[in-house]
């Protein structure tokens, strides 16, 4: 393995009201490198009554003291200096998301790290922007609105994209001038650790972020039910997002949920077909496949589909998974033991199931051979009632499905429980556009995959969830409104 820059991996602390503290319990739990399978070193194990203490101290900066008081233009300014001060410290911030997730260090270094500086100046220029609007109401009166944010906010956070994921969440509820505690996923919490760093140089007040490391099933549940958190941000899966939606109906909490994908990306017969295998293979082997918006379904017309498949195996075999940490690597390990067996499960059930196993479909052996690796796998033959074609795989295999015509790929791409993205390959700008209105989707991307942008909103139809991130859109979710009569008579 490459060896990794100099930086220092602390053990975890809390963050709780400025203060980097043990857990009440003072128990703590270890973080592993995917790719050597080595301890990275021990986080602080958070439950119900750290939970309870950093919702005080977020209520507390909420409601009273310099947060509470800020202008808006200076709660930019200071978002603003997050965003520089994550450019600043890229090579850190990308070697900890690395060793701690397996992504490729040109993933964090090159992609992640750039996006989430970016959403937080994104953000910073919408703190001032945030306004309300004068009513023509009927009779002697004047009604205006104020856009208020909701209070405290907790922001819950999967693996795939640590930090990425946090910044989407954070930056949005801190422009609106909320205060956030927020939950990452056990397996990969160093860069949120470190984010809380940041935000204390770039001078947030105390209170206004506070990081909690600890289990989903206790610390999370406890976030989530407790009543003074007015609002849930979670990004993760779909059984866990109807968990929290069943949960915060008890306190009647404001939930914003991004959850699972199995998306469609649709090749027509009039495509420029090289764009097209690119496409293909960036949409599903990206990010190790462990993207909630991986094109894990890739419809090709019947009629080129020989063709395609083989030009794409031929661009498969010669990706290998590699060291994360070598700035060549473009597919990295597994984020756990556990992943890479669960998706080694859907490869036996995709053979057994009678897909044709046409390129991967095992582990592969880098570095000391313990990492998660598993290499690209492509299925053919596929059946869009397949276990493989149904259900979220959340790694490096692709399904390959033919299509007959528009109809019968519309039907079956929206034939899936989940509407997260979809994508449609074709040099037919008519058919592109009608294709895009027909699919059930959050995303619909045209001769392009995997595209991002903080000012392009993003979220999922049906059980992919509800409400929107990034854009405009995301500061609905973290504002609400109030109406003000004023008699003028
Ligand atoms: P997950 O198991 O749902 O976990 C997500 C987060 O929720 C983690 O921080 C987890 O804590 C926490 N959690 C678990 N149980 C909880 C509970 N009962 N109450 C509150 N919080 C709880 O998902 P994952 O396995 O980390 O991530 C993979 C999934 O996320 C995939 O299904 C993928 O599609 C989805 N995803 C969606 C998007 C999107 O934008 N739509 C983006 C990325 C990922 P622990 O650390 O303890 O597990
Ligand atoms: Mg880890």
């Amino acid at each position: 393995m490459a060896s990794a820059p100099q930086i220092v991996v602390k053990p975890g602390k809390l963050f709780i009201g400025g203060k980097w503290v043990d857990s009440a319990s003072g128990k703590s739990f270890t973080t592993t490198n995917p790719a050597t399978g080595e301890t990275l070193t021990m986080l602080a194990e958070a439950d119900e009554r750290d939970a309870a203490a950093a919702v005080e101290a977020a209520r507390r900066a909420y409601s009273s003291g310099p947060w509470a008081e800020m202008a808006a233009a200076d709660r930019a300014k200071i978002l603003w200096k997050i965003g520089d001060l994550v450019d600043k410290y890229n090579e850190e911030l990308g070697t900890l998301e690395t060793l701690d997730n397996g992504k490729p260090i040109f993933e964090s270094r090159q992609v992640d790290m750039p996006m989430v500086a970016e959403v937080f100046r994104y953000y910073a220029g919408w703190a001032t922007k945030i306004m309300g609007e004068t009513v023509p109401v009927r009779g002697p009166f004047l009604n205006y609105t104020l856009r208020e944010p909701l209070g405290v906010v907790a922001a819950i956070t999967p693996w795939n994209f640590p930090l990425l994921l946090a910044s989407w969440k954070i930056a949005p509820a801190l422009a609106a001038g909320n205060t956030v505690i927020l939950k990452p996923a056990q397996l990969t919490s160093l860069s949120a650790l470190r984010l809380g760093e940041i935000c204390q140089e770039a001078g947030l007040p105390d209170g206004v972020l506070n990081i909690l490391t600890g289990a989903g099933s206790k610390l999370g549940r406890a976030l989530v039910m407790n009543p003074e958190v007015d609002k849930v941000a979670f990004t993760g899966s779909t059984a866990v997002g109807q968990e929290i939606a069943r949960g915060s109906a008890e306190t009647l909490k404001q939930v914003t949920l991004e959850l699972g994908g199995k998306s469609p990306n649709i090749v027509f017969a009039d495509a420029d077909l090289d764009a097209a295998v690119r496409g293909a293979t960036i949409g599903i082997f990206y990010g190790k496949g462990e993207v909630c918006a991986a094109g894990s379904r890739l419809f090709v017309e019947r009629k080129i589909k020989d063709a395609f498949m083989e030009k794409l195996i031929d661009r498969v075999k010669k990706m290998q998974p590699g060291d994360p940490m070598d700035p060549k690597t473009r597919f990295g390990s597994l984020v756990s033991e556990q992943q890479m067996q669960t998706v080694l499960g859907y490869i036996e059930k995709g053979k057994s199931d009678g897909a044709k196993l046409v390129a991967g479909g095992a582990r592969a052996a880098v570095g000391n051979g313990k990492g998660c690796f598993v290499q690209p796998t492509v299925f053919d033959d596929v059946n869009n009632n397949m276990t493989i074609a149904r259900e979220e795989i959340f790694g490096p295999v692709l399904a390959t499905i033919a299509f007959d015509d528009v109809d019968d790929v519309v039907r079956q791409a929206n034939d899936n429980q989940y509407g997260l993205a979809a994508a449609v390959w074709t040099r037919d700008i008519a058919k592109a556009h009608r294709v895009a209105r027909r699919l059930q989707a959050g995303t619909v991307w045209v001769n392009t995959y995997n595209n991002y942008d903080p000012a392009a909103s993003f979220g999922g139809y049906k059980k992919s969830g509800y409400g929107r991130e990034l854009g405009a859109a995301a500061l609905e979710h973290y504002t609400q409104l109030k109406s003000v009569w004023v008699n003028l008579s």
